[in-house]
């Protein structure tokens, strides 16, 4: 079956080697379908795919990431990384900075990827894709959900013997535990894309977007130090589970992204903060009555005087 491009949400455009879609095989798979594949340090195109390319890291990745090179957000961010746009939107977001003559990842040797335990997504997925047909709500549909090979012709491991499902295949990569991590911010940047241009996000939202994606370390500052908690209702288990979890506080980022960019239920505000906004804005409203009152004193005051000298 054709795969249709029309509403889906797509998880393949975190890797990007070649934008030719006949790369994709134009077959709907599913856990069960067979896979022929397999990557080693013997195939001839060994590493191939670590250079040329365009890797998106998600908050899952980049969190790993610098855990497993030991470094802050922002040491990480600027070592290793650069700025893009998601997914033909206005999303900001990170990619791989590619070193060298050879236009490489900064992690691969000639032996093979240097952080491989700890590798992003976008390595673990190729090269079978997932789309899903999930707009941002729901997630308990699995029939939603389909997969795709992409099959690339410099990538000799479609030529090795190895058979598998798609669902072993998977497995193998460990990609389900970053399905799970990577989903609702997928979901935050799909439901962006599905708005198209129509809706504007400002320059506050898209830079509070890229803080909380990207640097834990920043979004935990703003949440313990900044109005954040006069604001919003935060129970004390989920504090305190943030303060020290870099997970639980990730998950939280997505909410509260969710919440301020697209008006997701999941954060309420204050009451009293909702009614000092109702005050404020009941005050600017006399002060505008007021001022309206005024003004229609003066030009009458003005039509009566100009009345008396005819
Ligand atoms: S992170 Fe590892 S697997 Fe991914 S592109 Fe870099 S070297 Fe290759
Ligand atoms: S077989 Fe494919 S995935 Fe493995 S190194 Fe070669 S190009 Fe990359």
């Amino acid at each position: 079956m054709v795969i249709k491009k029309k509403n889906k949400t797509e998880y393949d455009f975190l890797k990007a080697t070649d934008k030719n879609p006949s790369n994709i095989q134009p077959e709907k798979l599913t856990l069960d379908s067979r896979l022929q594949f397999e990557c080693h340090p013997e195939v001839s195109c060994f590493t191939a795919c670590c250079h040329n390319i365009k890797i998106i890291l998600t908050p899952y990745d980049i969190l790993v990431l610098r855990k497993r090179l030991n470094m802050p957000a922002h040491a990480f961010i600027t070592e290793y990384t650069e700025p893009t746009y998601l997914e033909k939107t206005d999303m900001p977001g990170l990619q791989i900075k590619l070193v060298g003559e050879k236009n490489g990842c900064p992690f691969v040797t000639p032996q093979g990827c240097t952080v491989y335990t700890d590798r992003p997504s976008a390595c673990r997925y190729y090269p079978v894709g997932m789309a899903d047909f999930h707009e941002g709500g729901k997630d308990d549909d699995a029939e939603e959900k389909f997969f795709f090979l992409v099959k690339e012709p410099h990538c000799k491991g479609h030529e090795e013997p190895k058979q598998w499902t798609i669902g072993e295949w998977r497995q193998d990569q460990g990609v389900d535990l970053r399905d799970e991590m990577n989903k609702d911010w997928l979901r935050l940047v799909m439901r962006r894309k599905s708005f198209g241009h129509q809706a504007s996000l400002s320059d506050a939202a898209k830079r509070m977007f890229f803080m909380a994606s990207t640097d834990l370390d920043t979004f935990r500052t703003f949440i313990f130090e900044s109005s954040f908690l006069d604001t919003y209702e935060v129970d004390a288990e989920t504090l305190a589970a943030i303060r020290e979890d870099d997970v639980k506080l990730m998950l939280f980022s997505f909410k509260y992204l969710a919440n301020t960019l697209f008006g997701a239920a999941g954060l309420s505000i204050k009451e009293e903060k909702i009614q000092s906004k109702v005050e404020e804005i009941r005050k600017r409203q006399d002060e505008a009555l007021q001022k309206a009152e005024q003004e229609y004193q003066q030009m009458k005051a003005e039509r009566d005087r100009m009345a008396r000298e005819r």
